[in-house]
């Protein structure tokens, strides 16, 4: 009541609304037109989107999907993964990464996160290889993981997979419009599979996923394991598949949105930059490999040890909403913990689950709104 913060309005950690303010009519007049159509499953609005995002990654085929868990899911399927297989994973992303792998019968087997970008480190890929087969586990896949936006280390971790013939799912949920050496994340690795979940930095209304490869060959099983398996025409079955399309409504969206998705990474990189220059003396901030351009899906600090969870409860009173991904590390999750990692402990991924604060990203972030997250981090962390 007599706060001076009084007249400030709430702060989104993630302003969807402001997006809409923007396109909103666009995307409404667009979804009208799926309902007057009523080609709810299968409206061409699918395969205008799937030929924009396969020319916007610079991929041969992009198959969109019902979410970017059944995108990864839907790859392992069509690889033919199996028991005793095994397929390497981050202990350090969202739980979907390495969730997808006991489906189809195989082991995750976890690996350490590198204490710059957090992002999958080599070297303990080769120990996590190592440790698989010791346990008569069969080597068979790599899932890197674009963490907050930014592209695995492409340049080592390929020539591993290779070396090991392991196949390799580029997971860029998080990713997606990122570069690595100057290629758009969905032209790297055998399959990319990325999310279209709202929050992502290329949101639908509602859940969606999509698939990117030049295989001719792998794109044709993921077109047939989207419907149920099926043949030359829905009347016969092929394989053992699942219903994971994406829904006309939602591609319409994403078309809508996909048009200034650009615009939209270039306001994201211009916020995250600001982030930087504001708070680099207070705090660890991000770190970007020159070879890699980030979408920012969060933007995360490291505080040192003890810090994090006292200035997550001073934002909250601030009025400033901050998360934390994430507190518990894959390979200490309750129903993951079963599984062999890369060592007894991941201690890049442990220390990080305990320093690793978000702040407020996203591309409409106006730099008074900044301005005020920034006073207000300084002031909870003392400085
Ligand atoms: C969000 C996310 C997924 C899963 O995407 P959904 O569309 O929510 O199923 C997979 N991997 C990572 C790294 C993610 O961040």
């Amino acid at each position: 009541m007599t706060s001076s913060a009084t007249a400030a309005a709430p702060i989104a950690f993630i302003d969807l609304a402001a997006q809409r303010a923007r396109i909103g009519k666009r995307i409404d007049d667009a979804v009208q037109a799926v309902l007057s159509s009523c080609r709810f499953i299968n409206g061409p609005q699918v395969g205008e989107l799937e030929e924009k995002l396969a020319a916007f990654a610079g991929s041969k085929y992009a198959v969109t999907c019902s979410s970017g868990t059944d995108a990864l899911a839907l790859i392992l399927m069509a690889w033919g993964l199996k028991p005793g297989d095994a397929v390497f994973c981050p202990a350090f992303t969202f739980c979907a990464t390495a969730e997808v792998v006991p489906w189809v019968g195989a082991t995750p087997v976890f690996v350490d996160v590198k204490e710059d970008t957090f992002n999958m480190d080599p070297e303990s890929l080769e120990l996590a290889i190592a440790i698989a087969v010791e346990q008569g586990l069969t080597p068979k896949a790599v899932i890197p993981v674009d963490l907050f936006g930014q592209p695995a280390d492409y340049d080592a971790l390929l020539p591993i997979a290779e070396k090991h013939g392991l196949k390799v799912l580029c997971d860029t949920a998080q990713g997606f419009g990122g570069t690595w050496n100057n290629r758009r994340t969905g032209s790297i690795g055998d399959a990319t599979a990325t999310s279209f979940f709202p929050a992502k930095p290329l949101g639908a209304y509602g859940d969606g996923g999509a698939i990117f490869t030049d295989s001719e060959e792998l794109a044709t099983i993921l077109k047939s394991l989207r419907e149920h398996g099926q043949g030359v025409d829905k009347y016969q079955n092929v394989r053992i598949g699942m219903t994971a399309r994406l829904d006309t409504v939602q591609a319409a969206v994403l078309l809508e949105k996909l048009a200034i998705f650009e615009e939209e990474i270039a306001a994201r990189d211009v916020v995250a930059k600001r982030y930087n220059a504001l708070l680099k003396d207070v705090a660890t901030v991000p770190v970007i490999d020159p070879r890699a351009t980030s979408v920012w899906a969060q933007y995360t600090l490291r505080l040192p040890p003890g810090v994090r969870d006292g200035l997550a409860d001073a934002l909250k009173a601030d009025g400033v909403p901050t998360a934390v991904y994430y507190r518990l590390p894959m390979h200490l999750q309750p129903a993951y913990r079963h599984y062999p990692a890369a060592g007894a402990i991941l201690p890049v991924c442990e220390a990080l689950a305990e320093e690793v604060i978000s702040l407020p990203m996203h591309a409409y972030l106006d730099a008074a709104t900044q301005d005020r997250i920034v006073d207000a981090v300084r002031r909870g962390l003392g400085r």
